[in-house]
């Protein structure tokens, strides 16, 4: 074992997840460099256009990260101060904090114990006179259930959001994921299925909507500084408070040309997963999350749960003697109700998510991402036969 002293499966660490660049995106990033454009150029409509025709959404709105679409999302549907909005403990802190940017308060709900995606009868259990959205987060890259959601969303006459960061590419019941909810939010941080950089994206139906999160990704003025320079004009108004949440040239020039590539990245993702469910079902420690069979999967996450009884040692052992073989495992995620800030200001804390606290005990989320070699998915199979033998009772 590595972490007794031993060689390690690799001499270089695995990371979880990282970007996968081409020269072509360079030189399609080196021209907007050379262009009259930085940001508010052309390539932002671009991007906008290609992106919602990848997804078959009618709006596509960028904005420069996923917290950003979040909080735009919650923008858009007007929440305010005594406004609660459902959302899942299971997932980045990003989720919630965006309600509570808008002063809304979040409502924390837990999930299913296999897939770990929010449970629609949980859902409905947490919807009271003051809830005015649900935003589903499709944890890993598996779409959450949208039609029992939708039907719950429509008898309660609430919006419902889909935090779609880590599922570009995904299907449910043969619809893409980008078109299942109201609002839809994409992430292009390096470790998502797509990069800029820092950079999101919101897709939707309503015209309205998408204008309004244009408006408050430009401060909230009437128009920007491409409009005012073709119309040789100076003058703008600012009807609400906004924000600089535009994504620059620059990096739309970059999603442009990382978009041609997500169904073949897809893919690949799909085909090491494939490897590491064989490995696994022969595995007794260790369980794959579970699958729907009404979904294609874009895994940007490929997640274990630990079974502790069969194991003498906790997760966090795992994790440093994998991490000691230079696999780059790592944890997602401490459910948001259980961090202090929220314990502080909403009194949320343990008991509230049970499923999702015992949960967070047994996941770990192993090396996933598209330009992995079959060497590299060898090794990750090698560490982990390693070190769950190690330590099985
Ligand atoms: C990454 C992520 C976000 C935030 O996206 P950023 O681009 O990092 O701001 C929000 N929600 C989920 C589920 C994410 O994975």
């Amino acid at each position: 074992m590595a972490i007794e002293g031993g060689m390690p499966i690799r001499s270089t660490l695995l990371p979880y997840a990282r970007q996968f660049l081409s020269e072509e995106d360079i030189e399609e990033v080196n021209k907007v460099l050379r262009s009259d454009w930085l940001t508010t150029g052309p390539k932002v409509e671009e991007f906008e256009k290609a992106f919602a025709s990848f997804v078959g959404a009618k709006e596509a709105v960028a904005v420069n990260s996923g917290t950003a679409a979040l909080h735009s999302s919650m923008f858009a549907l007007g929440i305010v101060e005594g406004d609660e909005v459902i959302v899942p403990t299971m997932t980045f802190a990003a989720t919630a904090n965006a309600v509570v940017f808008q002063k809304g308060t979040p409502v924390f709900c837990d999930c299913d114990p296999q897939t770990l995606l929010i449970d629609p009868v949980k859902v409905e259990e947490k919807i009271t006179d003051k809830t005015k959205a649900i935003v589903a987060v499709d944890y890993a890259g598996q779409p959450c259930e949208y039609d029992e959601l939708r039907e719950i969303a429509d008898r309660h006459k609430i919006t419902l959001v889909s935090d779609a960061c880590h599922a570009l590419g995904a299907n449910y019941k043969g619809r893409a994921v980008g078109t299942l909810a109201d609002l839809n939010t994409f992430s292009f941080h390096p470790v998502k299925p797509i990069a800029t950089g820092e950079g999101g994206m919101i897709t939707c139906e309503s015209y309205e909507s998408a204008e309004k999160m244009r408006r408050l990704r430009n401060h909230c003025l009437t128009s920007d500084h491409r409009e005012r320079q073709e119309k040789g004009a100076w003058h703008y108004g600012m009807e609400d408070l906004g924000y600089n949440y535009r994504l620059s040239d620059i990096h739309c020039a970059l999603g442009l040309s990382q978009l041609k590539k997500v169904n073949d990245w897809t893919n690949r993702r799909r085909e090491i997963a494939k490897k590491y469910n064989q490995t696994f079902a022969q595995m007794d420690s260790v369980t794959p999350l579970g699958l729907r069979d009404d979904v294609t999967h874009a895994y940007h996450l490929y997640v274990i749960q630990l079974e502790l009884d069969k194991l003498s040692v906790d997760r966090g052992e795992i994790f440093k003697a994998l991490r000691a073989e230079n696999i780059g495992v790592n944890v997602h995620y401490i459910p948001v109700h259980m961090q202090e800030f929220y314990k502080r200001e909403f009194g949320t804390g343990e008991g509230l998510c049970p499923i999702a606290e015992q949960s967070y005990e047994r996941i770990l989320s192993l090396p996933m991402f598209a330009s992995m070699k079959d060497e590299d998915v060898e090794d990750v199979i090698e560490g982990i036969e390693k070190v769950i033998n190690y330590y099985s009772k």
